[in-house]
């Protein structure tokens, strides 16, 4: 051991969890290194390049609004922008970019450099020294060792990572870096509950040596959406089209037959894999009425020669790879550039961590990403940030924080983990939330921003946006609430918008809730005209208002709703359950409920909620025995 340096907060691991923790360790004030084993794959993309989508949009503009710079990269490096569901309601709405890989390590490392208070050391750890159940520093590979108060680990897939192609396996946290084996090693001897996951990624394949010509050209939208709420139009870079095609019969014959040599079919792997994004062998076997599946066709960057055939990761033999892709409509001539791969690894049942993602059995160590249970760069990235603020926060002495499922995809997103645990990778979707009206997109910085800002993660540049939005929505609103519209003060070409039975007096306001108005036909009514808007007002910024106003009117009644059923439940919610309660000794609870409780030791009531075997009667029975037992004691 040759060096010895003290920090507040030591974040082991650059990837998506990673530069998210320390860059908001670093804003909120604590002292913070982050210990990386290349400093070449600072932001690098591990499989598919592209930020976003139905869940995971949610969570980037969730990481946005509490002043995370995925948004951010994402819209220096976003090559195709688009709305996904953006004919359905504003809930399950969501931003799905395609990234330039290239200039999106480039985003992030900009923001590493430009990050004050943080310092980066390119080193592979190996040890975490533990004293007393306390984790006091960490020792690399070559002697190097450093203390800090706290420490995040946000190793990914590397723990134990292991590759495999058909009956090939090697040692590898991904394609070209070697697997963290001496860490794993030592981080099984210490009271965690380890297990394997998998996943796996598609062979890349050469640009040119694709028929376009036979495949749907898929645009993206025009205007492109911007990703970060202080994103402009301008940052981002030239737009590009992605194609769609689709297997064939041929595909799946071939398939069938060399199914035995798949990697995950032949037994070599142990680990499970994600439901929700099956290789093309699960889609095979488990879809066997299904002729054809789809291929999106991404690219990987704007002057790169490879693109990303979405829909088809595997782990069969080169030769099979070879042998099917080319039986795929447009791909007959396809070159592979480097062959699809399977990888497992080790993974920590979150179960063994506190709401903040400090663990149970160490403290002052953080676990955040993959290493949790989870596949995404966007749920390892919030992982990263709501470990970053609470190891600071401790490290400072400050109280903890995190967000309740009522307030952000990042609090159902850590709930789920910490109470239900995970039997596959665990991916953000809409579907997860209970609150989904009040979990949208475009209100993530209203419902955390705040927040953001009492944590000191925001600056005075975004603040000063964000209230300039706020003032924006509620000066409009108030606008369009005062103007009344009367069928007998609209002109011809006004009339055109009202349908026989809406000839009645209106507010402006409330005429964007009839079907067939949005904002901007209501503001070209001569009786409403437009607002006037601060010069300093960007069109994006507008754009956000003039959303926020539309949906405020279209879904006032169900959010009032939902907002007041939250309050009636919020009281037992989050109602702590005192950590030496003896379920057993709860008399009327099942042996399933008494089993479940002692084992997991939920948090709060809500979390007990949320466990198996747990019924609205163990609640009842639950609340009735904590109001008399603990809650008559402390008064
Ligand atoms: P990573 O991004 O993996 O970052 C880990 C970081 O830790 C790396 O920078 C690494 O160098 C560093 N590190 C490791 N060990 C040490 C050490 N001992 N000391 C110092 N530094 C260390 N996600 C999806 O959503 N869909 C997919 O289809 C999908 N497929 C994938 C396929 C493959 C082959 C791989 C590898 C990943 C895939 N992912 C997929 C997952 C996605 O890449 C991860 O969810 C995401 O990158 C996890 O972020 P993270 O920060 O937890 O870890």
């Amino acid at each position: 051991m040759n060096k010895k340096d003290n920090f507040d907060v030591i974040v082991i691991g650059g990837g998506h969890a990673g530069t998210e923790a320390c860059l908001a360790s670093s804003r909120i004030g604590a002292r913070t290194l982050l210990i990386t084993q290349k400093l070449d794959t600072l932001g690098q993309l591990s499989c598919n390049p592209s930020i976003g989508g139905i869940g995971k949009g949610h969570l980037t503009k969730e990481i946005d609004a509490l002043g995370g710079v995925m948004a951010r990269a994402i819209d220096c490096a976003g090559i195709h922008f688009r709305t996904l569901n953006a004919s359905k309601g504003p809930a399950v709405q969501a931003t799905r970019a395609q990234a330039d890989r290239g200039l999106y390590k480039k985003a992030i490392r900009g923001f590493l450099k430009a990050q004050s208070g943080l310092t980066i050391f390119e080193g592979t750890v190996e040890d975490l020294i533990i004293k007393n159940n306390n984790v006091e520093s960490v020792l690399c590979v070559d002697g190097k060792y450093f203390v800090s108060k706290t420490i995040i680990l946000t190793v990914g897939t590397f723990l134990g990572g292991k590759i495999l192609i058909g009956s090939k396996s090697e040692s590898a946290g991904r394609r070209g870096d070697p697997a963290s084996n001496i860490l794993a090693d030592r981080l099984r001897e210490l009271p965690f509950d380890v297990s394997r996951l998998k996943t796996g990624t598609p062979p890349r394949l050469a640009k040119d040596s694709l028929d376009y010509s036979v495949m749907t050209e898929q645009p993206g939208d025009y205007p492109s959406p911007v990703f970060s709420f202080i994103g402009e139009r301008v940052e981002h870079p030239k737009q590009i089209s992605c194609h769609i095609t689709h297997t064939t019969s041929n595909t799946k014959n071939i398939i069938e037959k060399v199914m035995h040599k798949s990697a995950m079919y032949s037994g070599a792997i142990e680990g499970v894999g994600p439901r929700y994004c099956p290789s093309i062998e699960d889609k095979v076997e488990r879809f066997s009425d299904r002729v054809s599946h789809q291929v999106f066709v991404e690219p990987e960057g704007l002057h790169s020669k490879e693109v990303y055939p979405n829909g088809i990761s595997t782990s069969l033999p080169e030769e099979s790879q070879k042998h099917f892709v080319r039986s795929i409509i447009g791909f007959e001539k396809a070159k592979i550039t480097q062959y699809g791969y399977a990888i497992e690894y080790d993974y920590f049942d979150p179960r063994g961590l506190q709401p903040t993602l400090e663990t149970k059995p160490i403290t002052n160590l953080f676990f955040a990403g993959q290493i949790n249970g989870t596949t995404g760069y966007e749920e390892a990235a919030a992982q990263g940030l709501l470990a970053g603020i609470n190891a600071a926060n401790k490290s400072l002495g400050l109280d903890s924080w995190f967000p309740k499922r009522d307030e952000a995809y990042i609090g159902v997103l850590v709930d789920d983990l910490i109470t239900r645990g995970v039997s596959e990778p665990y991916r953000m979707f809409t579907s997860r939330a209970e609150y989904r009206l009040l979990l949208r997109e475009d209100n993530a910085d209203k419902r955390l921003t705040p927040i953001g800002r009492q944590l000191g993660l925001i600056d005075d540049k975004r603040w000063q946006t964000f209230n300039v939005k706020m003032e924006g929505i509620k000066n409009e609103r108030k606008r369009l609430q005062s103007i009344h519209v009367k069928k007998e003060k609209l002109t011809n070409e006004d009339e055109k918008f009202f349908v026989d039975e809406y000839r009645r007096e209106s507010s402006a306001f409330n005429l964007l809730q009839r079907p067939g108005f949005n904002y901007e036909k209501v503001e070209s009514l001569s009786s409403v005209g437009s607002a006037k808007w601060p010069k300093t007002t960007s069109d994006e910024l507008l754009e956000q208002i003039k959303l926020g106003i539309e949906v405020e009117a279209l879904y006032a009644g169900y959010i009032n709703r939902q907002t007041k059923e939250i309050e009636k439940q919020k009281k037992n919610e989050h109602l702590v359950l005192p950590k030496d309660i003896d379920y057993s000794s709860v008399t009327g609870l099942s042996n399933e409920a008494i089993d479940s409780l002692n084992k997991h030791k939920p948090f709060t009531l809500g979390q007990a909620s949320r466990l198996e075997g747990i019924t609205p009667s163990t609640l009842s029975i639950l609340l009735v025995y904590i109001k008399k037992k603990y809650l008559k004691r402390a008064g």
